[in-house]
Parts: C-alpha cells; structure tokens; sequence
C-alpha cells in the first residue's frame, strides 16, 4: 500500500478494542459482537464511506444503538391491563428478581440436603395449593393453551370431547380452541346451540365414547339475550354418575373470587361446583409469567404428568420461578391496575395534565387478554393531538398509548407510580416534536 494511502490511518482492530469506551460494551454484548462491528465500521473507512478519523467516532455511536435483546420495554398508556401486544402481565419486582436469580445454576429439580433429584418445580406447585386450597394437586406447563392439549389428549385421544356449541371460541390471532382439541386426536361432541345448551344435551351425549367434558369460558365475548348454559354444578352429578372427568377451561387464572370481575370464573369455585379439573393461564389475571395452570384431582394430575406430552410442554425454571414469587409476593401489578383508586388516579392524571397544559377526559380501562369482555374500569386519560402517539410509541421510553376518536389518549392505570416523572418527560419531549401547522 502506498505509504499516502488513507487507509493506512484507518485504526487497527486491537487499538479498538482497547478503548475504554469499549469496556462495558465488550461486557454486554460479548467480543464476538463488537469485534464485528469494529470490522464493519473499518470496513466503511476502507471503502470511502468515512473517513480514517471518524472511524472511532462512528464506532462509539453504533455501539450505543447495538443492543443483546431488541425487546424495548414500554409503558402501558392503553389502560389496557393485559396487553397482548405488550406481553401480557408485567412482573412483580419480587418475580423479576427471582427470575434473575434462577437464571443460573438453581434447584429447581433437586434435593440440596439428600443430593437426590427431586420434583421439579415443587415450591411453584405448593404456592399454587396454597393459594387455593380446594385443589389436590397442581400442574404448572408452558401456557393455557398447552395446558389445554394435554388434557384432552390425555383424557380424551381416540374418544370424544363433549363440549357446548356457545363455547366453541376464537381466543385471538386466529386460534380456535376446536382445532386445538381435534390437533389432538380427540373427537369433538358439540351439545347444544350456540345461544341456549341445556343439562339434557349433555346428558344425552355421554356414553362409552366419552373421554372427557370441556366447560371453556367465552372470555373475551358476551352473549346476550336469549341464552342459556349449563354451569359446573348441574354438570358435575351427570359426569360423577358416567365416570367422566369434568374439566373447566376458565382463562384467565384467578384463583379466588374478585368482587369488581362478578362474571370473572375462578378455580376454587370452579373447583369446589364440582369441577375435576381447572385451566388457567399464568399471566393474565393471575400477573404473573406465561404458564399454563392445572389445578384438580390427584389421579387426574397425576395422569398428565405421567404423559409423554407433559415433557414438551413443561415450564422453564424461569417462570416457574417468577408463578412462586408472584404466589407468596406482594401484588403483581395486574392487582395493582385492576384495583386502583379512582381518587388517585385521577389526582395522578390531574397532576400531569397540569403540567402539561392539556385537557383530561373520562377514560374506561380495561382488562383486556380477553378476560372481563365489555368490563369497564372508570378512569381518566390526558387527551394530546393524534399525532403524538407515533412520537410517543418511538421515544425514549417507549410510550403506548391508545389512539380513538383521532385522539392520543394517555391513561395511566398501568403506569407505575414511581414513572410518571419519566412519562411526563417522555410527553413533553413528544409534544415539543409535533408538527407544526
Ligand atoms: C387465554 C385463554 C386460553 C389460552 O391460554 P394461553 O395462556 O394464552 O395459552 C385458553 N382458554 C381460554 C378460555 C382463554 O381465555
């Protein structure tokens, strides 16, 4: 190379690397990662595309942009409680730091004083008995929906589910719960009508064939009007008699009644009516991680974790972790958002549309993830141009807030407390960014 040659100024890779600015990178990313970049960025310097001496300069700004996990966290100012798009329940800092822990070497399927292995997941399924006593045993897998494959392909491949025509849903994106039980290998026996199904349906289509009978609650839809269903207590004589399990599909994992959620089923009432067996997800009402929640009779649990199936779909040590400590800690902050006072909540929105100088408007939460359809939660929204909502959902943090009636509206039931300071500041900047006409 010609001894004038620019790219002979172009820094060397070691001289990068041993950047004090490159320490903690070097630490988060992995030398893997940012020796790459450092190729890259002396790559562009060769071709013309910067010059020798930006090279250090350009190194140190695409680093700041290079991240190990591309997953932004966002605050929820939908008044949505359970986003899907947002991942559904948030952790409990109490479950967020026993995930952490577990994330190394962990006991999860060992006995420390024997040395002996031990039942995986043993203290999740104790906080679970605990916390609702009526059941025998408990079952923790990887989500509802599994939870919900390996009980009909247990109890029922080969056979026949028995289950309502009004209760044959859509759960979201496209997943139907009927072709979830027929990927099984289970026979659907649909009773009824989609509006009205009476105890002699079901009674008339018990038979040898049975394998089990599906109660699923409709959760994210209501019908009204002229209907009718079974409940659990008048199913649970006519499948005792015919020896067929009664299993209680019920969503969205509350454990105990709530009083603000009447229509909301939960498993020790379900349990306790007659049911033999309850689903449940982990992170819609319950707030904690995605799991799938089995709670019933010993002999049918028992029954499913014998499966094969039961070892495709087993929970990880981290959400087994985080279901614990969402178990046995303080309120996870679905509780907290469902249950927040009014007063406060609108002190806190008062507060900030001060500040801001816009206006607040009476704004309905929600549950969402298809839990509580069509219930309202009373609350408030600072109402902004429609156009701060892409500014919002791209700023730093991350801003979600709901667009209606060519409104940005801002709710805050889901914002912790402690980030109103941070989502002030994240509105203001947005405001300040809109386009001016
Ligand atoms: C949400 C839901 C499921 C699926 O649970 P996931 O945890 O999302 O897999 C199944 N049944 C009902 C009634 C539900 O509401």
């Amino acid at each position: 190379m010609d001894q004038r040659d620019p790219r002979r100024r172009i820094p060397r890779t070691d001289e990068l690397l041993a950047l004090d600015e490159l320490r903690s990178a070097l630490d988060e990313l992995g030398e893997a990662a940012v020796s790459a970049l450092v190729r890259r960025t002396q790559q562009r310097a060769r071709d013309g595309e910067i010059t020798p001496e930006q090279v250090r300069q350009e190194l140190l700004t695409e680093l700041e942009s290079l991240r190990v996990c591309s997953l932004r966290p966002v605050l929820n100012a939908t008044g949505v409680i359970i986003h899907t798009n947002l991942g559904r329940a948030p952790l409990s800092p109490a479950a967020a730091r026993a995930v952490a822990e577990a994330s190394g070497y962990v006991d999860v399927e060992l006995d420390l004083v024997s040395g002996a292995r031990a039942q995986r997941g043993a203290g999740a399924r104790r906080a679970l008995l605990e916390a609702c006593p009526v059941a025998e045993d408990a079952l923790i897998v990887n989500n509802g929906a599994a939870a919900l494959v390996l009980a009909t392909t247990a109890l029922a491949s080969g056979a026949e589910v028995i289950i309502s025509r009004g209760e044959l849903i859509e759960i979201g994106a496209g997943f139907r719960l009927p072709d979830l039980i027929a990927s099984t290998g289970a026979r659907l026996h649909e009773v009824g009508t989609t509006n009205r199904t009476h105890p002699a349906d079901y009674a008339e289509a018990i038979g040898p064939q049975t394998g089990c009978l599906l109660k699923v609650h409709p959760s994210n839809f209501r019908v009204q009007g002229f209907t009718s269903s079974v409940d659990l207590a008048e199913l649970a004589p006519l499948t005792r008699q015919a020896g067929v399990p009664l299993i209680a599909d019920l969503g969205s994992g509350l454990l105990t009644a709530d009083p603000l959620l009447p229509e909301e089923p939960d498993a020790t009432t379900a349990l306790s009516a007659g049911a033999e067996l309850v689903i449940a997800s982990g992170d819609k009402l319950l707030g904690g991680p995605q799991a799938g929640i089995l709670l019933g009779c010993k002999e049918l649990i028992a029954q499913l974790a014998r499966h094969p199936l039961a070892r495709a779909v087993r929970a990880d040590k981290l959400a087994l972790a985080a279901l614990e400590a969402t178990l046995r800690g303080p309120q996870p902050p679905v509780r907290r958002a469902l249950h927040a006072d009014p007063a406060r909540l609108r002190d806190r929105t008062a507060a900030l549309a001060a500040q801001l100088e816009v206006p607040v408007l009476t704004h309905d939460g929600r549950v969402g993830g298809g839990g509580a359809p069509g219930h309202p939660l009373a609350g408030w929204a600072l109402k902004l141009p429609v156009a701060a909502a892409p500014l919002l959902r791209t700023g730093e943090p991350a801003v979600l807030p709901r667009v209606h009636d060519d409104a940005c509206l801002v709710d805050l039931r889901c914002v912790p407390e402690e980030d109103d300071q941070r989502l002030l500041l994240a509105v203001q900047t947005a405001i300040g960014n809109l386009p001016r006409n």
